[in-house]
């Protein structure tokens, strides 16, 4: 087949050139003399992403699930009560993490397209006088509808009702795309991985902790061995790790970092707002839906689509790949059939946006949606020749 198959699911995404020959590069010796030369900076450069001036992040050889196991075991107590609220698969499975790994869950289940229910939560913590809940979770970005919560707004929950709790964020699709501040937001657990805002393959998970969760995991005491905080940051400080860490990710990090720097966080979250609007022209335009319910929960990293009743969204998928090479998400658990999903974050631009735009269009109208050709494409060209392009570097 000639020509690229176009990715845009939201997770693993588009990889930079200069992140994938950074990697590209023989075996090294993670035990070497020089190896922290590589590594300390990392430890350094990543907390930045996270705004987390005064904690640390640990960077673990798995995918992001991985991190929400490595947040909960290291800073909580088998029995310890958790708040939790779930409204997609992904705030789903860390639900059903939690439960499995023997914590006492409050969950609150909320409609699929919306997000956190910042008053409920704050409800509950109101009425916890005696501390029992242990940390609160918030879900930033649901990659499965396509909603953005509002961290914080948790943060004020926690301090409107003067609750001690932690704050656990799985900012795995957000983080380094849109606006994070794990300090200035009080977060004490923020979990993300390699493959998707990082711009790198599956491989790593990434947990940024507060100096908080670092005095919690010390009296905390689920039993942990593979993510334990103490055997990383006894060998993290001299630059190595407990176990062989993904070297070739690593160097691919540190490409990936320098991207980021490069761009400015700013500029990056400023893009990925132009191109999200972008793809909600389109949508508009096709007289179609988000799965989001309002526009205080759209995604800026990604858009679930409703289809018409009728349609197969699993089919509208299928067709944008085998006629297309074109690879959009699909529906998850309660939405499968229903929604089908395009990734928009990461290395992208405009013109990738509207390629993602265009073999939607045909595959909706392939699978008998009734839409004017072309019509959200070019909504979505209108937007972006209307609004100011972003600038490619800060301060260049
Ligand atoms: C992708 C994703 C995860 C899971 O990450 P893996 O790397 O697949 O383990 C968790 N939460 C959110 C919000 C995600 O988008």
């Amino acid at each position: 087949m000639a020509g690229f198959i176009h990715l845009f699911i939201p997770g693993p995404t588009n990889i930079p050139e200069q992140v994938r020959q950074a990697m590209n590069l023989p075996m090294e010796d993670m035990r070497a003399a020089s190896f922290p030369d590589l590594t300390l900076p990392l430890f350094e450069d990543i907390k930045t992403v996270f705004k987390n001036e005064t904690g640390r992040v640990f960077i673990y050889p798995s995918s992001g699930t991985g991190a929400w196991e490595a947040a909960m075991t290291n800073v909580l107590s088998p029995g310890d009560r958790v708040l939790m609220s779930r409204f997609g698969q992904f705030s789903h499975l860390w639900v059903d993490m939690a439960e499995r790994l023997g914590f006492e869950v409050d969950v609150i289940d909320c409609e699929w397209g919306t997000g956190v229910p910042l008053e409920l939560y704050a409800e509950r913590l109101r009425a916890d006088k005696a501390h029992r809940i242990k940390a609160v979770f918030c879900t930033q970005n649901e990659t499965a509808t396509g909603v953005t919560s509002d961290v914080a707004g948790c943060r004020a929950a926690l301090d409107d009702a003067n609750h001690p709790a932690l704050l656990f964020v799985d900012g795995v699709s957000s983080i380094g795309s849109i606006d994070f501040r794990q300090k200035e937001w009080g977060v004490d657990c923020a979990v993300s991985g390699s493959q998707k805002g990082f711009m790198l393959p599956a491989g790593l998970g990434f947990l940024s902790v507060s100096k908080k969760a670092l005095v919690a995991s010390r009296s905390a005491t689920h039993r942990r061995c593979f993510f334990s905080f103490e055997d990383m940051i006894r060998a993290n400080d001299a630059g190595y790790f407990p176990y062989t860490p993904a070297t070739q990710l690593l160097r691919g990090l540190r490409a990936s970092l320098d991207l980021i720097a490069e761009e400015g966080l700013e500029n990056i979250f400023a893009r990925h707002h132009r191109l999200a609007e972008g793809v909600r022209k389109a949508v508009d335009a096709w007289g179609l839906k988000l799965c989001a319910k309002a526009p205080k929960w759209h995604s800026d990293t990604v858009s679930a689509i409703l289809v018409p009743d009728g349609v197969d969204s699993g089919d509208v998928v299928k067709r944008a790949y085998q006629k297309y090479q074109t690879a959009l998400g699909g529906g998850l658990n309660k939405v499968i059939g229903k929604v089908f999903r395009v990734g928009h974050l990461g290395w992208l631009n405009e013109v990738m946006v509207l390629a993602s735009l265009s073999a939607a269009e045909m595959a909706l109208l392939d699978c008998g949606v009734r839409l004017a050709p072309g019509s959200g494409v070019g909504a979505a060209i209108q937007h972006f020749r209307a609004s100011a392009a972003v600038p490619v570097a800060e301060a260049a």
